[in-house]
């Protein structure tokens, strides 16, 4: 059985542990191999590697660590092929959906490349008579990423390339579900000429998340996965003195306004409801359908559903690939069981359905009540939940009184009700007949409520922002002739 290997201070690592995680092949349910879960002297091992590493690498010019970055994106660019045929092998989405993965996250390297424009500081010449104030920002020193099993490739990439441009040195807790890409990228880096011990990989789980939150040579923590996990990891990380960034779930949606063009909301709903089988942070989960909108709205779904092709990643004509393990496969299937809405689509009798792997069709349930387990439950699966509502007030109440706050949309042709939609949704990422609105690289990724612990969002302008500090310097280069004593308190005027 192939097992998956730890990468720390510059190559791949065996692991000494004893426990032994399954990676399945989710496609025919079968084990593909197993991660040995890192132990708290493995982790300290990578942190050891990574705080050896990070003197010189801060020092390197900022050229010098952009040009990293370009030879990296460049890596990826010629790779993509092997990095999705990769991580959808052990995650189970579609290769081209997985091509997707890649293109996305390369946006984030081509963000960091451009690092010397943005870590510049600001300067202020005779903030005082012969004084000069100027700010630079720095970096924090080691700092550790934890990662969830849906975006293998690209969510380490919103973390590791901002974190080592501005001259941290890195450490990745990746997923244990799918870990192998993050091998391949460790490799890729190496190739980039990041030097050893700067980017460090750490597989396992809790246990490995654990130590490195106890390790005090961890500066910072980012993480992405569920709202639970993601709630412990900044309790216990900023108790701990760490800088935290912890995103969590979401119930992402999707309002529709009876004037909305019902075919591009169909096919929009059902892009962005059942794209990687619905185990996206920005899936819509839930359609608002406000007014008439419903009628003619459910009907248009449930029949691009029946055309949906599921099927392993290998069949190059699949559209939907299978879920990431059977216990969540019948998590959510278990959903099914208890709607209290009319099921319109029942993906549990989909033929995909019945074979070994991990495979559930698309189900559309309409009329569920806002408040039943069915709607409030993150089911992160290819489920859409149709709720209906009188008004464009009802809908909003809806999307604001949701504990999560990840993404939102809105389909309408009228402008001002959209203008509306964007300045009252209490939600940190908003689409306009835009169904995912996952923000380009260089603005920030980030929900608001229990979906984002923390102060800044992740990537773009706040990741570079939550890599670095900020130090403030107060100048004079004194002319002797006027030097004096004065016990007065420094003034500006
Ligand atoms: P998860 O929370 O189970 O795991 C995420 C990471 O945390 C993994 O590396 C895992 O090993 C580790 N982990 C799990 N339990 C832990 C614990 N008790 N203590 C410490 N570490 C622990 O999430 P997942 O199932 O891998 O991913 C799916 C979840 O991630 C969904 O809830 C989804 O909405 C969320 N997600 C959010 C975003 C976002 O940007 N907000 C993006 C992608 C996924």
């Amino acid at each position: 059985m192939r097992t998956v290997k730890h990468w720390i201070g510059g190559s791949l690592v065996d692991g000494a542990g004893e426990r032994r995680l399954p990676v399945y092949d989710p496609a025919t349910g079968e084990t593909q191999a197993e991660v040995v879960a890192a132990t708290a002297d493995e982790v300290r091992a990578a942190v050891r590697a990574a705080l050896d590493a990070q003197p010189a690498w801060r020092a390197a010019s900022l050229s010098r660590r952009a040009e990293v970055m370009f030879r990296f994106r460049d890596l990826v660019d010629a790779n993509r092929l092997q990095i999705a045929s990769l991580l959808s092998a052990e995650h189970g989405k579609t290769v081209a959906d997985a091509g997707g993965e890649v293109a996305r996250g390369l946006e984030n390297v081509e963000f960091a490349a451009g690092a010397p424009h943005l870590l510049k500081g600001g300067y202020s010449e005779q903030a005082a008579t012969g004084v000069d104030v100027y700010s630079i920002r720095q970096p924090l020193g080691v700092v550790a990423g934890i990662t969830p099993f849906n975006f293998p490739a690209m969510v380490p990439m919103w973390m590791f390339c901002n974190a080592l441009v501005a001259g941290n040195t890195f450490v990745l807790k990746p997923s244990e579900k799918d870990p192998s890409v993050s091998l391949l990228l460790a490799d890729l880096l190496r190739r980039a000429g990041l030097p050893d011990g700067a980017f460090n990989v750490v597989q396992g789980d809790k246990l490995a998340v654990d130590a490195l939150i106890a390790d005090p040579d961890v500066q910072a923590l980012s993480f992405v996965g569920s709202t639970p996990v993601a709630r412990a990891i900044y309790e216990a990380g900023t108790r701990a003195g760490k800088r935290v960034q912890a995103l969590g779930g979401a119930k992402n949606h999707m309002v529709v306004l009876p004037d909305a063009d019902v075919d591009a909301a169909a096919d929009a709903a059902v892009s962005a409801g059942f794209g990687s089988a619905g185990e996206r942070c920005m899936a819509v989960s839930v359609v608002v359908a406000v007014g008439s909108a419903g009628d003619a709205l459910v009907p248009a779904i449930a029949s691009r559903l029946e055309k949906i092709r599921v099927g392993p990643a290998s069949d190059p004509d699949a559209e939907m690939g299978p879920l990431i393990t059977g216990s969540h496969r019948d998590r959510v299937a278990g959903f099914l069981d208890e709607t209290g809405g009319q099921v319109v689509v029942d993906g549990r009798q989909a033929t995909a359905a019945e074979g070994p792997g991990f495979f559930l069709g698309p189900s559309l349930v309409d009329h569920v009540e806002a408040g039943s387990a069915f709607y409030t439950e993150e089911i992160f699966g290819p489920v859409l939940s149709v709720v209906r509502v009188d008004t464009y007030d009802e809908a909003l109440k809806l999307v604001n009184d949701n504990p999560y706050g990840n993404g939102t949309a809105i389909f309408t042709r009228d402008g001002g009700a959209a203008r509306r939609f964007q300045y009252d949704a209490v939600c940190g990422m908003v689409g306009v007949n835009v169904p995912i609105p996952v923000p380009v690289a260089y603005y920030s990724f980030g929900g608001w409520k229990a979906s984002l612990f923390g102060d800044l969002h992740m990537y773009g302008p706040e990741g570079l922002q939550f890599y670095t500090r900020t130090k403030v310097v107060t100048s004079r280069w004194p002319d002797p002739a006027t030097s004096e004593v004065d016990l007065g308190f420094p003034k500006v005027r």
